[in-house]
């Protein structure tokens, strides 16, 4: 395509894209070679068709039934002129995904006497090296030409069956690989060895030509939804002259076979007539496979030939790697470290398909985290895929893991989808983005200004949050007090915020009622989240301690959602309100991770109240109390006896500890462990820090952050009377001890953000903001930090009231200790430890 011709056809797609992917509207779409999207007129004329005809199970005679025959008999054709493939010389074979015909083909295989030889290239998806399990000998080919050597040796051992796997295109990095292999294959080994092309990736993006059958595969498997985006639909091509290897499959089902005999003596007969028909188990997905007769024309008339979607991508592709590789920090270290296989070119199509993998660096040449920056991408609406992308060998080779690495990275707790994505300074996943038929060079642009706005700087990182300016004014004077006191009774719902004047209990795993109830899923048995379900933010409870009630209330979007409008849970833990946990009694409920033997409500009423309100199954449950639990792992407060473990330890190093592990004088030993999660005791912000934060969204047009966003439980303000724009925000950061009123808190550690602060507290609606502006000035070491998990250090003296039933209130006065007030403080010193 010319230039001209080009940006045409770009504005053409992006104004296609308006009217005919209304789910892309304020989405930049990189996931899936950006196919997996339907078009608007494919739906509209499929659910036409389905309404206005009556498709029969295709086995018997009824005219419904022939319908659906003759239509899909005309179906089979059209995919295989899709491919130029002669129906004389390859039939295809519907199947559930692109897995399932490579499962039918390891059928065959793993049914002959003597087992199988299996090759299988290192670029191979899982799907295609999982058949390795069932061949009696096989061989990884680490490179192309190892590949090619093995070409080129004659067989040793002529009488055994071999099979050699690899993908048309890596679906890591896009890289193609070359298609003359099968007729390579064919011709030196004298057709000893069958090929199976893996084109799933290939096709989305690329035409296939089939149309010379002596140097075609022998079996061609391909995803119909990563082309047409729906139906969910598979296909396994097969060229007849290789077909008889199916003779070995030993297994039939229905449709399959022509007579089954079972009573007294077992025999039966394949169907003969077709190759499918052999292979097809049980009833056809008939409806998907309608479907696929108009997936094939609408994206034809939107796209037209897959050459043109070839080139329009390829052209695409080439821009994406040029602008990420040539990104710099200000100190010219490169941005994006890039994983091109040095085989291919982008603007090639033949060598390199629309797909760019990289890791993100930051100025220092530290790894990104790509669980961060997926968390932020969600934030600005960019989807596209991080981790191991199903492809493990090309995985271990870009990143060069040796096996022993990962096995030791998964020992450590990686897994594909976890947050622990950088171990031993080394990335375990890559960032992914496919380009598909409907990509335009605003996603393009989209996307690259994505990795600029945010990990791109300009000077090199501070690895710790920077010491904020020290005020002349001591610290230890009195310039801070207790604005809110908030307790979320129910976990992951709105705040009950402590009516001024009230003294409220600490308890050692926090504020009195905090956390003390959750809602778990029906099904699962885990704890409900506003990550997942936003509109928890409108579930208001409330503490009558005078009626001894937990009262809960729903606001804005639930109300009117439920019959009654609120429910009262009594706040004794009397045991017949439980039901005697018969469904989750091996399934303790999941919170954050960890387990935890909460036990659920049994009345309807409630259930009822919270699954109607949130359109979700479940049932509110309440944590065992903290004096009667038998064990810390099936306590609610697991996390927080955990602390205080910590705390308690002398001298303890936590690897990894944020900012850095401190030690104090003798006897008042704390380490500030890395919290993963986001329980703690207790959480406290800091209004400076908030009102900074809010100066800076707001000076780029965005909406302040309510200090509820953040689910801190105790928000430190400075004194009115003190000298206006003399505030320290982030002082917090520094902040080793704090006083407030009578008591004495610990600070633990700075405490982690995700997306969560995003959702509005009292519309429950998804913003980008706060999480935009922190992930651009609160973050260390690739995280994101907004306040101090916090822990109340009880005092050794017994005698007083305020140590026994310690007590704080909103207007206390609050005085903090940093690491150099400490020495002067001997009160202090003699108290904790
Ligand atoms: C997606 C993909 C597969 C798996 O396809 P399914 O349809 O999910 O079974 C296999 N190989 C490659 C190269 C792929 O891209």
């Amino acid at each position: 395509m010319e230039g001209h011709d080009w940006i045409e056809y770009d504005k053409a797609i992006e104004e296609m894209r308006q009217r005919e992917y209304p789910m892309l509207q304020g989405t930049t779409y990189l996931d899936h070679a950006g196919t997996t999207l339907y078009a608007k007129s494919l739906i509209e004329r499929f659910s036409k068709d389905l309404i206005s005809n009556l498709y029969g199970n295709p086995h018997s005679a009824s005219n419904a039934s022939q319908l659906t025959t003759r239509r899909i008999e005309d179906i089979r054709l059209r995919l295989l002129e899709m491919f130029n493939a002669d129906p004389e010389e390859f039939d295809v074979v519907f199947v559930a995904n692109a897995t399932a015909g490579i499962k039918l083909v390891m059928d065959a295989f793993r049914d002959n006497k003597g087992g199988f030889w299996y090759g299988y290239h290192r670029d191979a998806h899982t799907s295609v090296i999982g058949m390795r399990e069932a061949a009696a000998r096989h061989q990884c080919f680490t490179s192309d030409a190892e590949v090619e050597q093995w070409i080129d040796q004659p067989i040793t051992e002529p009488s055994s069956l071999r099979l050699f796997a690899y993908p048309a295109q890596s679906n890591m990095n896009g890289r193609r690989l070359p298609l003359c292999w099968p007729r390579r294959i064919r011709s030196a080994k004298r057709d000893a060895v069958y090929t199976l092309l893996d084109a799933a990736a290939l096709v989305s993006t690329s035409p296939l030509d089939l149309g010379d059958a002596g140097t075609a595969p022998d079996f061609i498997v391909l995803s119909l939804y990563k082309i047409f985006g729906f139906p969910d639909l598979g296909a396994l091509i097969i060229r007849r002259a290789s077909s008889s290897v199916f003779d070995r499959r030993q297994y039939f089902g229905g449709g399959t076979v022509e007579m089954v005999v079972c009573l007294k003596e077992q025999w039966h007969a394949k169907k003969s007539e077709s190759l499918h028909e052999r292979l097809e188990d049980g009833t056809l997905p008939i409806h998907s496979i309608m479907a696929l007769d108009f997936a094939m024309k609408v994206h034809h008339e939107l796209f037209g030939s897959p050459e043109k979607i070839s080139r329009h991508t390829t052209f695409l592709a080439a821009r994406l790697y040029k602008d990420l590789s040539s990104l710099q920090h200000g100190n010219r270290e490169y941005v994006c470290q890039m994983y091109k296989d040095p085989a291919s070119r982008y603007g090639d199509s033949t060598t390199q398909g629309p797909i760019v993998a990289f890791n993100v660096r930051n100025p220092n040449g530290g790894w990104v985290s790509n669980a961060e920056i997926e968390k932020i991408a969600a934030v600005k609406s960019l989807q596209f895929r991080t981790g191991g992308l199903c492809n493990p060998g090309g995985i271990a080779y870009s990143l060069n893991l040796a096996p022993w690495e990962m096995r030791e990275n998964f020992s450590a707790g990686q897994r594909c989808g976890n947050d622990n994505d950088i171990i031993r300074s080394k990335p375990t996943g890559m960032i992914r983005v496919s380009l598909g038929a409907m990509s335009t060079v605003k996603d393009v642009t989209s996307f690259v200004a994505f990795i600029r706005e945010f990990f791109v700087h300009d000077a090199p990182l501070n690895a710790v949050p920077q010491t904020p300016h020290r005020s002349t004014v001591p610290p230890t004077e009195n310039i801070l007090h207790v604005e809110s006191l908030s307790i979320y009774p129910i976990k992951s719902c709105a705040a009950f915020s402590v009516p001024p004047g009230k003294a409220w209990e600490v308890r050692q795993e926090g504020l009195a009622w905090d956390r003390e109830w959750c809602l778990i899923h029906q099904g699962t048995g885990a704890a409900l989240s506003q990550k997942r379900y936003p509109k928890m933010a409108l579930i208001r409870p409330s503490l009558d301690l005078e009626h001894g009630l937990l009262r809960v209330q729903l606001a804005g979007a639930l109300r009117g959602t439920t019959q009654t409008n609120e429910v009262t849970v009594p706040l004794s833990a009397d045991p017949r309100m439980f039901s005697d946990n018969s469904i989750y009694k091996d399934t303790a409920a999941k919170v954050c991770g960890d387990l935890i033997q909460a036990r659920t409500y049994k009345s309807a009423e409630i259930s009822m109240f919270f699954t109607q309100a949130l359109g979700v199954a479940c049932h509110l449950a309440r944590f065992p109390a903290v004096g009667s639990r038998t064990s810390s792992m099936t306590s609610s407060r697991h996390l927080k006896a955990h602390l205080q473990s910590y705390r308690k330890s002398d001298n303890m190093h936590i690897p990894g500890a944020f900012p850095d592990a401190r030690t104090l004088a003798p006897g008042c030993v704390v380490s500030r462990p890395l919290l993963l999660s986001n329980e703690s005791p207790i959480l406290t912000i800091s209004r400076s820090s908030l009102n900074r934060l809010n100066e800076l969204i707001k000076a780029e047009g965005g909406k302040a952050a309510q200090a509820e966003v953040f689910r801190a439980n105790i928000v430190v303000a400075q004194n009115l009377d003190y000298p206006p724009g003399a505030e320290e925000p982030y002082a917090e950061d520094d902040w080793r001890y704090l006083q407030i009123g009578q008591q004495y808190f610990e600070m633990l550690g700075p405490c982690r953000r995700c997306q969560m602060v995003c959702v509005d507290q009292h519309t429950a609606e998804r913003n980008q903001e706060p999480f935009v502006t922190l992930s651009k000035t609160r973050r260390f070491d690739g995280r994101v930090y907004f306040g101090q998990h916090t822990c109340h250090v009880p005092m050794q003296d017994a005698t007083s009231l305020s140590v026994q039933n310690p007590t704080i209130m909103v207007g206390d006065r609050v005085r903090s200790f940093r690491e150099d007030d400490l020495d002067q403080d001997v009160h202090l010193q003699s108290l904790v430890g």
